[in-house]
């Protein structure tokens, strides 16, 4: 199974949220704060030229002007830093040297709003565009702090960074401003930004759901491979079992050769030594019938536990004796099996039957004659290979 592993709890799958799992979240979190960027630039530029243009009725109209380049830099900067993410999330590739970069253009998206409010307090008016540029600018500052507040690093930056250089800035203000101004510019900040985390939740979900989704459909997927897997082989040794071996009963047009063996005497093996050294046994068989197969040439070849103490082979090779010689090698690595068991004479040895399809020959026909070239090599007294009848 994968990393992400399915608990099952009460019959229903849930996937554990490890790193990697927060890490995809953000991404997803980003992807959706990068669509919300891109879409909203514009307004972004009309917006801060709108306030910058309100702030051009002030007398001290030049004093916004740095701010004003200041703002639009940032704007700049950080469209093409989420354009970036974006494309490389869609590629896949990794984003955390860009989401550093997020958190810097956060900073200074902060700054550039709070410098932008700076002018109106170290020189207060009270024309009426004095309110038009603080509320406005207000309101898009808590736009993008209800933007960011998904990801507390970014939205931490940004209204850190604004409230530094708001009180900074507020330090050469007339003395009888810089309390209640400070004082009703964090609340506010502080306000927005504790509204926009109960926003950020929906957000967030949004992006569980997603990722809790794309784990579930890629675990789901290795479990029908794992279980289609599992449905071919043989638990015991890990050889394909019957049904994938002859499901189909398709007939070749190679000559193909199958061997069918039976353990010999596999009973008394079990009643001396026990059902466990008999699986054991079973088990170096198998890895024996693979490592023989391995050693010849072609990759058509199988190997199969049919059942109990009973093997099946088939050999994707034209050479009938060659395929005879195989089954002659394979019984005689059976024996030394045995041997290596310390098994006495003719206990867990092979009998083996092989036969060719015949042209056309359905599998089924060919099963049978091996069975019955089985059947003479036990009767000529086991631990031996026989060829059917044509
Ligand atoms: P022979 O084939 O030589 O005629 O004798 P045999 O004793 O092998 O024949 P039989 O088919 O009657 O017995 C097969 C035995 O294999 C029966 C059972 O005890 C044993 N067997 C079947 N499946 C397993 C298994 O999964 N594990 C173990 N340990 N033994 C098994
Ligand atoms: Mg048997
Ligand atoms: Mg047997």
């Amino acid at each position: 199974m994968g990393q992400a592993n399915i608990e099952a709890s009460a019959g229903v799958p849930t996937i554990t949220r490890d790193k990697a799992w927060y890490a995809e979240r953000r991404t997803e979190v980003l992807r959706s704060m990068a669509d919300v960027e891109r879409n909203t630039l514009l307004a972004n530029i009309v917006g801060t030229a709108v306030i910058v243009g309100f702030a051009q009725l002030l007398p001290n109209a030049n004093k916004f002007l740095l701010p004003a380049v200041l703002r639009f830099i940032a704007i700049g900067l950080t469209s093409m830093v989420y354009v970036r993410i974006r494309n490389q999330i869609d590629r896949g590739a990794s984003i955390e040297r860009l989401y550093r970069a997020c958190i810097y253009v956060g900073m200074l998206g902060g700054a550039s709003w709070a410098y932008l409010i700076l002018p109106l307090f170290l020189e207060p008016t009270f024309h009426p565009a004095a309110f038009l540029v603080l509320s406005g600018a207000l309101i898009a500052t808590s736009l993008v702090i209800t933007n960011t507040s998904s990801l507390p690093q970014i939205w931490v930056s940004f209204c850190v960074s604004y409230l530094l250089v708001f009180w900074t800035g507020m330090a050469s203000a007339p003395v009888e401003f810089r309390v209640p101004v400070l004082f009703g510019v964090t609340v506010i900040i502080a306000a927005v930004a504790a509204f926009a985390i109960g926003a950020a939740k929906n957000r967030i979900y949004a992006a569980e759901m997603l990722v809790d989704n794309r784990r579930l459909g890629e675990e789901l997927a290795e479990a029908l491979a794992e279980a289609e897997f599992l449905a071919n082989r043989d638990p015991l040794t890990g050889l394909y079992n019957r049904r994938a071996m002859f499901e189909g009963g398709d007939t070749s047009n190679r000559i193909r050769h199958i061997l069918l063996l039976d353990i010999d005497n596999f009973k008394q093996v079990n009643d001396h030594y026990g059902h466990d050294m008999g699986d054991r046994i079973l088990v170096r068989i198998a890895q024996s019938l693979k490592d023989s197969l391995r050693r010849i040439e072609g990759d058509g070849h199988k190997a199969a536990r049919l059942g109990g103490e009973e093997f099946a082979v088939v050999l994707d090779m034209e050479d009938s004796q060659q395929a005879d010689a195989f089954a002659e090698d394979l019984r005689a690595a059976i024996a030394a099996v045995a041997a290596e068991f310390d098994m006495p004479d003719r206990l867990g040895t092979a009998s083996v039957g092989i036969s060719s399809f015949e042209a056309g020959e359905r599998v089924g026909d060919a099963l049978q004659r091996a069975d019955n070239a089985l059947y003479a090599a036990k009767t000529a007294g086991r631990n031996t290979v026989r060829r059917s009848d044509p």
